[in-house]
This record gives structure tokens, C-alpha cells and sequence, in this order.
């Protein structure tokens, strides 16, 4: 069954303390005003900086809706790689998922496609859940290419996998031109864009599996604009970054389904 997902990527914020309170206010945020949707069919993620992972895990465990992941992973699986971080110490901290292929890391750290094909498989190999993200640049856009680059970017990184793994990953499509800019894609938009990636996900793998896929949308969601953008058909969530790190706004935003 496709799943709803609210999910949070801190970035680079946050300090020990800082997120520990964060968590704190989330958690008790839920409690007093718990999401319509039972575990399973809604979660809830925070995409947590990597020295957060342990603690966030420990805290989160008592609530079964509510997972953590890792904003990102080596794509190689140990050794002389000083500074990088692996799936195995990803998973020995609790977390669940991974975000692979952020837009911040494609433009930053210079990601492509064949590195994020094995990240995406390095996590699967360790039975945590890929977050992969895609989305288009601005001028990708204004050029009309925005559907064709999206699909490249997939079929680059996520159409080696059968069946089986496909059907494990989680897809975040996040225009570049939205993401921390607080233009947010219209509601049309991102369905448009999202029903894409379904399209190809059913021509590839059938439309069984492409109709379980979580598909979620990244780029400024808010507490305002999160319930009109998760009623588009497939659009199954969000993926948010600025409004994540406000307890009451993401609590609000889980609220949205
Ligand atoms: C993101 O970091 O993935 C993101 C979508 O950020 P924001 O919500 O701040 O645009």
C-alpha cells in the first residue's frame, strides 16, 4: 500500500541540544494532536544531521509513526575515505532511511548519476529505505525540458534495480527553482510532474508497483500550502526542509493529510 510521508530534512542546522528540543516539541506536538492516518499509512521522518542520528533514533522509538533517516551516505562501503560516512554506521544508529541525491548534494559535491545508483544500492543492501530525490533546475523548465530531465535522472539512478527493490524506494521530486526560495510549485505542478514519474514507473515495472510508490514533493512547503499540494492524486507527501525545523509548522504540515 502506498504510504503518505511527512518528512523533514534539517540540512546543517542544528546542534545536539538544538535537535534534541526539536524532537521533543515534535513528539509532544504529536501526542496532544495525533495525525488522522494509523503508522503505516502515514509517517513521519526527520532527516537528521549525522551526529543526531543515535539520539534521534533512542527518542523516537516509543512512536512507531515516526522514523529517522540520514540526508545522505557514502557510495562506497568502508576504508581510507576520511570524513564520509556508511551505510553500516548509518544503520547502527537506528535510522531507517537515507536521502539520496539532493539537489544541494548534485550541486555542491558534484553527485551523478552512476554514484547515487550505488548509494541507492548500498542502502537497499542494508535494508534502509532510499529517499531518492530529483527535480529540475529553473532554466531546465523555461526551456520545457523540466519532464525529460527528470526522467533521466530516474532512469539513471533507480532503473538498474528489479522489481523487489524498486518497490522498497521512496521518490522526492523537488524542483531546484523551489527549494528554499519560498516559491512553491502550484498544486498542478507538481501533480503533473508527479503523475510523470508514475507514468514511467508503470512502463517500467507495471502499475502495481508504480501505484505503491510513495512519490513526495520537495520546495518550500509550508504549513499553508502542505494540505492543497497532498491532495493531488500523487502527490504522497512532502519533503521539507526550512519548515521542518519549526515544531509547530511540521507538526501542522503532518497534519495536512
Ligand atoms: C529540501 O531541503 O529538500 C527542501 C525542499 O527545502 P525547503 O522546504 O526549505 O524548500
Amino acid at each position: 500500500m502506498r504510504k503518505m510521508i511527512a518528512a523533514g530534512n534539517w540540512k546543517m542546522n542544528t546542534t545536539l541540544e538544538e535537535g534534541k528540543l526539536l524532537i521533543k516539541n515534535i513528539l509532544d506536538g504529536l501526542m496532544e494532536n495525533p495525525p488522522r492516518q494509523q503508522a503505516g499509512e502515514l509517517e513521519v521522518i526527520f532527516g537528521v544531521p549525522y551526529i543526531t542520528l543515535p539520539m534521534a533514533s533512542t527518542m523516537v522509538k516509543e512512536n512507531p509513526q515516526v522514523h529517522i533517516a540520514a540526508q545522505n551516505c557514502y557510495n562506497k562501503e568502508k576504508g581510507a575515505y576520511t570524513g564520509e560516512i556508511s551505510v553500516d554506521m548509518i544503520k547502527s544508529t537506528g535510522a531507517e532511511y537515507v536521502i539520496i541525491g539532493h539537489s544541494e548534494r548534485r550541486e555542491y559535491f558534484n553527485e551523478n548519476a552512476d554514484m547515487l545508483a550505488q548509494k541507492v544500492d548500498l542502502t537497499l543492501s542494508r535494508e534502509l529505505i532510499p529517499i531518492f530525490c530529483c527535480g529540475e533546475k529553473l532554466e531546465i523548465r523555461e526551456a520545457g525540458n523540466h519532464f525529460d530531465v527528470v526522467k533521466q535522472q530516474i532512469e539513471g539512478s533507480l532503473f538498474h534495480l528489479d522489481a523487489d527493490a524498486m518497490k522498497k524506494v521512496v521518490i522526492a521530486y523537488e524542483p531546484i527553482w523551489a527549494i528554499g526560495t519560498g516559491v512553491t510549485a502550484s498544486p498542478g505542478q507538481a501533480q503533473e510532474m508527479h503523475a510523470h514519474i508514475r507514468r514511467l514507473l508503470v512502463n517500467k515495472f507495471g502499475k502495481e508497483l508504480a501505484d505503491d510508490i510513495s512519490i513526495l514533493y520537495g520546495g518550500s512547503v509550508n504549513a499553508k500550502n502542505a494540505n492543497e499540494l497532498f491532495l493531488q492524486p500523487d502527490v504522497d507527501g512532502g519533503l521539507v526542509g526550512g519548515a521542518s525545523l519549526k515544531a509547530d509548522d511540521f507538526i501542522t504540515i503532518i497534519n495536512s493529510f
